[in-house]
C-alpha cells in the first residue's frame, strides 16, 4: 500500500499542497481529479521523489520512503508530454531504467520484448521516438515506466495530448494492463468522465487539499460541496 500523510509543499510563501492524508491499497486505481494549478501534479513529483517535500511522510508497505532518492522508490511514472529519449530507439527506451540499475543487455532485450508485445507494438522496436504517433510514444513511456518493476504507477495526464478516439482505447488499455499486474496507480486527470469511467476511487482536489473521496458513483450522486457537484457535473 501507499499512505500519504500531512503532505505540504511550498513553492517560497505559496502553499501548493496542504495536508494531503491518502492510503491507497495494493491493486487500487485512485485518480486525481481537479482544476489546474490546484496541485495535482506537485504531489505526484513529491511521491516520486522529483520535489522535496516541504513537510508529511510517504510510506510504501511500511518503509518511509522520503528521503529515499527517485531510482530507489520502487515508482514509476509517466508524464503529460511525451518524456521519451530521442536519441534511443523504443527497445532502448523501455531498458533505460534496468541499465541504470545495472541490468545486463540480454536481460534489457528479453523485458523490452515482453513489454513490446504487451503494448502491441513489437514491430517498433528499433524505431525512434520521432516516428511514433503521440499514442505509440505514450505506450513506450508506460511500457518504460513499467521495466524495472515498480510497487506504484504515477500517470500525470498521459492521454490529454491525444485525439479523443487514441485518448478511449488507450484509456482502456491502461486499465487493462493496470490490473494485470495488480499495481497501485495514481491517475491525474482534469477530466471527469476519465476519472468517472477509470477508477476505483476518485480524489477531487482543490486549491492543495483534497476536497472529497470516495467511488466514481458517490461523488457524484452525493457531493459535499457545491464545488464538488460543479466539478463533477452533477448539476446541469
Ligand atoms: P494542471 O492541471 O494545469 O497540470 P496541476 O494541478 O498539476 O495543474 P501543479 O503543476 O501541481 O498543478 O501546480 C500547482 C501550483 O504550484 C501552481 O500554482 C504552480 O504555478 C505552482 N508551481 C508548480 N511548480 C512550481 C515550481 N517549481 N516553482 C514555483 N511554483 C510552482
Ligand atoms: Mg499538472
Amino acid at each position: 500500500y501507499l499512505k500519504l500523510a500531512g503532505i505540504r509543499k511550498q513553492f517560497g510563501d505559496m502553499t501548493v499542497l496542504n495536508q494531503v492524508n491518502l492510503d491507497i491499497r495494493e491493486g487500487e486505481l485512485v485518480t486525481l481529479l481537479g482544476p489546474s494549478g490546484c496541485g495535482k501534479s506537485t504531489l505526484l513529483r513529491c511521491i516520486a521523489g522529483l520535489t522535496e517535500l516541504s513537510d508529511g511522510q510517504i510510506w510504501l508497505d511500511d518503509k518511509d520512503i522520503v528521503n529515499l532518492p527517485p531510482c530507489s522508490r520502487e515508482i514509476g511514472m509517466v508524464f503529460q508530454s511525451y518524456a521519451l529519449f530521442p536519441n534511443m530507439t523504443v527497445s532502448e527506451n523501455i531498458g533505460y531504467g534496468m541499465k541504470m540499475r545495472g541490468a545486463s543487455k540480454d536481460a534489457r532485450r528479453q523485458r523490452a520484448e515482453e513489454l513490446l508485445e504487451l503494448i502491441d507494438m513489437t514491430d517498433k522496436r528499433d524505431a525512434y521516438p520521432q516516428h511514433l504517433s503521440g499514442g505509440q510514444q505514450q505506450r513506450v513511456a508506460l511500457a518504460r515506466s513499467l521495466a524495472v518493476q515498480p510497487k506504484v504507477l504515477l500517470l500525470d495526464e498521459p492521454l490529454s495530448a491525444l485525439d479523443a478516439k487514441i485518448r478511449k482505447n488507450l484509456r482502456t488499455e491502461i486499465r487493462e494492463i493496470q490490473k494485470k499486474f495488480n499495481i497501485t496507480t495514481i491517475f491525474v486527470t482534469h477530466d471527469q468522465e476519465e476519472a468517472l469511467t477509470l477508477s476505483d476511487r476518485v480524489c477531487l482536489m482543490n486549491k492543495g487539499s483534497i476536497v472529497q473521496q470516495g467511488t466514481p458513483e458517490e461523488l457524484y450522486s452525493t457531493p459535499k460541496t457545491e464545488f464538488v457537484a460543479r466539478f463533477m457535473g452533477s448539476y446541469n
